[in-house]
């Protein structure tokens, strides 16, 4: 269903105002399958080069994917392979419009969550211990043939067993990533891990992030405005829940995974989430937090009237248009960006809106319309500024 509404959205609300020079890299599945996924692979590097990329939602194939479209593959969820070949992390912010239900009223300001993205308890090797009593102990072996035990802990009867890793490396691309954001957004960033309790490994966590701060970014964040804040995960939590929004929040793999499905519900909806995945080297690639919507496709294809809701995609558009506005100083296209946004907030805020907002909608003149209706009312009021 995005790859209908991003043709909408490119006719209506992007074409008329903005001359578009721009590569195009079809990702649907059956040029991934022609081209053996090669076109995944080109997109992405297109983004290295370029540095801004804005993307539509894709499919990733499961099996009955591969039966529909004939694939020779079940190839591989495109974003994975983006985030690979950028080594990114992705930022996850809601769109706040006036008059939607939030459930924690003091967010009245975005919160944007960005996960590290790897390893940790998704690399983990695990043992079940059972029955029997058993000794469990963690070696390291050094490339010289050097070796450290520690051990974990003795099993007098069952159990379980685990080993988590990450690396120097990971961590420090994904601090950059978080510094960079922060500052392209011109927001704090707060980070948490229990380095209290974790003295080695989360430590190292917090001391990665401290010293890239320090060489690399202390000045930068001072010269506009914002800080980078490092407090406990569990106190960072209690501050999150107290404060109005209007940051951004690093989180380790688990903590991200579990606190962006909070932040998420909690600001009303999965249609109003956008995504930004961004390179340790300031690469920027936007789009919208959801999937396809399958669901509503096959009502679409039946030609049965569907109220998909398309602002994410917009504000993916109008996000990589105004960084493109801002690495080439092209101050038009920054101020079409906001327009864009606007216009479409106050679409919203008028009371027209998708289906799936109605119900968020406090006013008592929502009005449902359908989604190429609501893009023709986004146009109206863009015309208009
Ligand atoms: P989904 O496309 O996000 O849709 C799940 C449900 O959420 C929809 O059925 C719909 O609920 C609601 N929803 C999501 N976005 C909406 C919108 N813009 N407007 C209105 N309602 C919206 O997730 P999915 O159905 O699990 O996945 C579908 C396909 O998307 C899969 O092939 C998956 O691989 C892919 N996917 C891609 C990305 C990406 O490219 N970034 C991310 C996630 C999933 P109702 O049906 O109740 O109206
Ligand atoms: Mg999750």
């Amino acid at each position: 269903m995005t790859r209908v509404l991003w043709d909408w959205i490119k006719e209506l609300l992007i074409e008329p105002f903005v001359s578009l020079n721009m590569l195009f890299f079809d990702l649907g599945l059956n040029e991934r399958e022609r081209t053996a996924d090669k076109v995944t692979r080109d997109a992405a590097e297109a983004i290295l080069k370029y540095k801004v990329g804005v993307k539509c939602a894709t499919i990733t194939p499961n099996a009955q994917r591969v039966e529909e479209y004939k694939l020779s593959k079940m190839w591989l969820s495109p974003n994975g392979t983006i985030r690979t070949v950028l080594d990114g992390t992705v930022f996850r912010a809601p769109i706040i419009a006036k008059g939607l239900k939030r459930f924690v009223p003091g967010w009245t300001k975005p919160i944007t969550v960005a996960r590290h993205a790897y390893g940790d308890v998704y690399r983990n090797v695990e043992f079940l211990v059972e029955g029997k009593d058993a000794a469990g102990e963690l070696v390291l072996r050094m490339a010289d043939g050097k070796e450290q035990r520690k051990k974990i802990a003795d099993f007098e009867g069952g159990g379980v067993l685990q080993g988590i890793h990450n690396t120097d490396k990971s961590i420090t691309s994904f601090a950059k990533s978080c510094f960079n954001y922060a500052l392209s957004v011109k927001q704090d960033l707060w980070f948490g891990t229990k380095d209290t309790i974790s003295k080695i490994y989360d430590h190292r966590f917090k001391d990665i992030f401290q010293n890239v701060f320090e060489t690399e970014y202390a000045d930068r964040f001072k010269s506009v405005g914002i800080s980078y804040d490092y407090t406990l995960i569990d106190d960072s939590v209690a501050r999150v829940v107290r404060s109005n929004g209007g940051f951004v929040w690093a989180l380790k793999n688990y903590d991200g995974d579990v606190m962006s499905d909070m932040v998420a519900s909690a600001f009303g909806s999965l249609a109003m989430m956008t995504s930004v995945l961004v390179s340790p080297d300031g690469c920027f690639e936007y789009e919208a937090a959801h999937g396809t919507v399958t669901r509503h496709f096959y009502k679409y294809q039946k030609g049965e009237k569907t109220s998909t809701n398309p602002v994410a995609t917009i504000f993916a558009w109008s996000g990589a248009l105004r960084k493109r506005g801002e690495l080439d100083g092209n101050e038009p296209l920054m101020t079409f960006a906001d327009k864009l946004e606007k216009a479409t907030l106050n679409t919203i805020e008028s009371g027209i809106m998708t289906g799936d907002l109605v119900s968020l909608y406090e006013g008592n003149n929502a009005r449902a319309a359908e989604s190429r209706e609501f893009l023709k009312e986004v146009k109206k009021i863009l015309d208009s500024m």
